[in-house]
């Protein structure tokens, strides 16, 4: 529960860092690629725009060109004026009817396509802005209208500086043609359009749509391009408008050049931005994708940081408990060495009066005071018996007393074997007969010479083959060995016993230990015969080793060094 509080705790910060980095790190390449797509999307609209303006312009300079000429044949008088204005309707498909107005304003001549006729209108321009102007000296465009045949049309004008006077050329243009320059348009679902200077539209793909002559001055865009005459881009937030089919479009615009005419192009949003929104996807999928990640992530270190914590307490436990023990240790080590001093000290007090005691009865059972009576006899072998173990254990935990305070003196001597060999030999065999135990000896001869304290080697040797003796029922053999294998000497004694219990075997030289099956058969025994050993022949710069089988024998093995192996190496 506590683990829990404080893994919420932990991980909700670098839960918060990491989205923020997700989404920062999400902007930094969205945002760019946003720009250029819409950079891209602007500049494509931008071309179509210009080429537009190009048309447009090239279609009425085209006429201007041809109305300036017919006024320069008027001014030199080459044709008669009529014939100039029926070939000008010819040679210029454009024009539906073209007039002459004389200094006054008023119609002089004319020539309509429509009606096939040269009746004057009768229109008088002495106030019309567009003959003011022109006859000033300069072209003119004059605003586009609704024709009567429902086309849309353009007026042009062109001074015509006459002997008779200065007049003015116009010219009604048909802008039918325009209308595929802006219905061909290579974009998808775009549309180009174009506005005059009171931003109402005079072309568009469908005729229908320029005979509404619906004004779009209200449009941020129009107004940019109309009225400041700037090239618009798109790129500025209020450029994109809702279009008349309620479709939020991006759009850019330019002026065309001529007669305050601005052209546009316009596309939906989704379709001209589509990829943009394609890239935003992306960028959610990758902040989610990046979301899920990092709290996989978080939850295996929250994970990972309780199991340290788990461990950091087993540690401290696991530091603790060592810490105990080693107390426990030092303690135990105290107690032992009490309990060592104390059994010394024991042993040393008993062993004098015991002795004492061991010879009395000894004298007393040998009959060098007087004859005992047998049942006197029988008790006082008995006690003898008694008082000889306890002699033997007394000695045993006298020399295991001394080994442990480092009392026990060694006296090394290099020699040969064969005499301790011998001795062992004559003294097992008399036991082994009493106890009807085949005793043999296999010694190799010559036995190289070892450097040995005599005393405590026979105290080993003797060890092992008085427990051969003991802990092998009657009518076994005992067989002694001693031989050289390589750098040692190899002394064995090997029996037909009863053996040890594999379970127990590894305590064999432990203080003390005594397996279960000897206890059974022999009560006397005292468990430090062949601790006592071991250390003795580990004194020795040698090992004692062993192989037992329960119920079919044992064989002990004490290695030496020969002397002076180690040196020739
Ligand atoms: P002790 O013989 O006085 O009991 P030791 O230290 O000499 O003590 O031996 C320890 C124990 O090892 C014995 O009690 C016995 O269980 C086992 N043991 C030693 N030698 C033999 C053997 N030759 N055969 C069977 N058991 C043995």
């Amino acid at each position: 529960m506590k683990s829990g509080i404080s893994f919420t705790r932990r991980t909700a910060t670098p839960f918060a860092l990491a989205a923020v980095v997700l989404l920062v790190g999400n902007l930094l390449w969205l945002i760019p690629v946003a720009r250029n797509i819409r950079n891209q999307v602007s500049l494509l609209q931008l071309e179509i725009a210009d080429r537009v303006a190009t048309d447009i312009r090239n279609y009425f300079s085209a006429a201007v060109r041809d109305l300036e000429l017919s006024a320069d044949g008027i001014i030199f008088g080459s044709e008669k004026r009529e014939v100039i204005l029926a070939k000008l309707l010819k040679y210029n498909k454009g024009i539906d009817a073209v007039f002459l107005i004389d200094g006054t304003g008023t119609e002089i001549l004319r020539q309509d396509r429509l009606r096939k006729s040269r009746a004057l209108a009768g229109t008088d321009y002495a106030a019309s802005p567009l003959f003011v102007q022109t006859i000033a000296g300069t072209p003119r465009f004059g605003d586009i209208f609704i024709s009567e045949q429902l086309e849309p049309h353009a007026v042009l004008a062109v001074p015509v500086k006459a002997t008779d006077g200065p007049m003015v050329l116009m010219a009604e243009m048909n802008l039918r043609d325009l209308i595929p320059l802006v219905a061909d348009v290579s974009i998808e679902d775009g549309l180009v359009y174009v506005l005059d200077r009171r931003g109402v539209q005079v072309l568009h793909p469908e005729l229908s749509e320029i005979l509404r002559s619906v004004n779009y001055s209200g449009r941020v865009i129009a107004r940019r391009v109309l009225g400041q005459g700037v090239i618009v881009n798109g790129l500025s937030g209020d450029d994109s408008y809702v279009n008349k089919d309620g479709v939020k479009v991006f759009a850019v615009g330019r002026p065309v050049g001529i007669g305050n005419l601005g052209v546009f192009v316009e596309q939906p949003r989704s379709g001209a931005l589509g990829t943009e929104r394609q890239m935003a996807i992306v960028a959610v999928l990758i902040f989610i994708l990046g979301i899920g990640v990092v709290s996989v992530i978080l939850r295996a270190q929250g994970r990972l940081r309780s199991m340290l914590y788990e461990l950091d307490e087993i540690g401290k436990i696991l530091v603790r408990r060592d810490l105990e023990l080693t107390r426990a240790n030092t303690q135990l080590m105290e107690l032992d060495a009490v309990k060592s001093e104390f059994v010394s000290i024991a042993a040393h007090q008993l062993r004098t009066p015991l002795t004492g005691i061991k010879w009395s009865l000894n004298a007393l059972r040998t009959n060098e005071v007087e004859p005992l009576a047998p049942g006197q006899a029988q008790i006082v072998e008995g006690a003898y018996e008694g008082t000889n173990r306890m002699v033997g254990l007394i000695g045993d935990l006298l020399n295991v007393a001394r080994m442990e305070e480092k009392r026990f003196v060694f006296e090394f001597r290099v020699a040969p074997l064969q005499p301790v060999l011998d001795e062992a030999i004559a003294r097992y065999r008399d036991i082994g007969t009493k106890k009807r135990l085949t005793v043999l000896a296999e010694i190799a001869d010559p036995l190289p010479m070892v450097s040995y304290d005599s005393e405590k080697l026979k105290m080993a040797i003797d060890n092992i083959l008085s427990n051969a003796v003991n802990y092998t029922p009657a009518g076994g053999t005992i067989t002694l060995r001693a031989s050289r294998d390589k750098d040692h000497v190899a002394i064995s004694v090997q029996d037909t016993g009863i053996g040890i219990p594999k379970a127990q075997q590894h305590r064999v030289f432990s203080k003390f230990f005594r397996a279960g099956n000897a206890q059974l058969r022999n009560t006397s025994g005292t468990g430090l015969g062949l601790y006592l050993s071991e250390q003795i022949i580990a004194r020795h710069g040698g090992a004692m080793k062993f192989l037992s089988e329960e119920g079919k024998g044992s064989i002990f093995t004490i290695q030496l060094p020969v002397a002076g192996a180690g040196e020739k190496k």
